[in-house]
């Protein structure tokens, strides 16, 4: 894929990634947003996404992202990062109605969903497949920083086995720029508030195992939330938290979404392959760490993902 070939002569070119993005959503899409600034500085370039949290504040063009999808003019080219169309939220309008489509990721479950396609399952993250596919020469600190951050929060800080060596070069390379990386890592990924220590306390305490201690399930439903005064991006880090208990080969974390509604976000081991058992509910994403939507009671949605994961671990998939 030749990004700038494929906007050749476009006028508007529009970026979305998924709904509650992620820091490789952000660091990608916004990625993606300064190359194409400055590459093309005669097209209108506008990115879509939910509000990101206030952690990826310092990525350039973070104050120029539009939440509100309010617009009604066509796109000529709509990029896709980071899931497929299905999750893009407000922007899948855009996506839609747009001149031509692409759509960059690296999750198993997309089988590309635009006129034009760049699934690399094996890659890190999205900000890393940014990396490989924009001009190297137009790599400036801002850019470095931005993908940076999307591949230090989609490895775990290059703890996750989608960590390559090519993955460490590429990091290594934006590093050079000379953005302060070990505040980056401790401020973006590691640091949490004070109530989000305290609702991943709750959820610690709170937790379940089950499957002779091999898995391990936790959930928090909307009063909690409302009590603490929390949003779903302060749950972030749970599930991994979870997943750290020695003896755990899978971990569940759920929050309310609605009633009887949960979001359902899964981490293992090379035991059980999640994204399986998320894709059956709907939902996606990769090997060891995926996620879906359910509906039902908190019991109803551990009963059906258990019986997934059980026929894993006992084989006899
Ligand atoms: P999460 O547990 O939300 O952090 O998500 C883990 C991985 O699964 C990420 O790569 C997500 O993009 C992906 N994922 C989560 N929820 C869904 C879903 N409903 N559909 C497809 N992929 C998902
Ligand atoms: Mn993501
Ligand atoms: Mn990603």
């Amino acid at each position: 894929m030749d990004i700038l070939q494929e906007c050749r002569g476009a006028k508007r070119i529009g970026i979305g990634g998924h709904v509650r993005p992620d820091g490789d959503c952000v660091g990608a899409c916004l990625g993606l947003y300064q190359y194409l600034c400055k590459s093309l500085p005669e097209a209108s370039v506008q990115v879509f996404l939910e509000k990101p949290a206030e952690i990826f504040r310092e990525i350039k063009g973070y104050d120029e992202i539009d939440s509100e999808c309010g617009q009604q003019e066509a796109f000529d080219v709509f990029f896709c990062l980071d899931c497929a169309q299905d999750r893009l939220g407000g922007a899948q309008g855009y996506f839609a109605a747009a001149g031509k489509t692409l759509n960059i990721d690296h999750h198993v479950s997309n089988p590309g969903c635009g006129g034009i396609n760049y699934i690399r399952p094996e890659a890190s993250s999205t900000s890393e497949l940014v990396y490989d596919l924009i001009d190297k020469e137009a790599l400036d600190k801002d850019l470095a920083m931005a993908l940076y951050i999307g591949i230090i929060h989609d490895t775990g800080v290059f703890q996750y086995s989608n960590t390559s060596p090519q993955t460490m070069e590429k990091a290594a390379k934006l590093i050079s720029f000379g953005f302060d990386f070990p505040r980056l890592i401790e401020e973006t990924f590691y640091q949490k508030t004070y109530l989000q220590s305290q609702i991943m306390g709750r959820a610690l305490i709170q937790s379940i195992r089950f499957m002779d201690g091999r898995c391990i399930v936790s959930g928090i439903d909307r009063k909690t939330m409302d009590f603490y005064g929390v949003g779903p991006s302060d749950l972030e880090g749970i599930v991994n938290q979870l997943r750290n208990i020695k003896g755990i080969h899978c971990a569940i974390f759920m929050y309310q979404t609605d009633v009887l509604e949960y979001k359902i976000s899964m981490r293992s081991d090379e035991l059980v392959d999640v994204a399986k058992v998320a894709e059956f509910f709907g939902g996606g994403g990769h090997k060891r760490a995926a996620g879906c939507t359910m509906r039902g009671t908190f019991h109803d949605c551990v009963n059906n993902l258990s019986l997934h994961i059980e026929r894993q671990l006992d084989g006899r998939l």
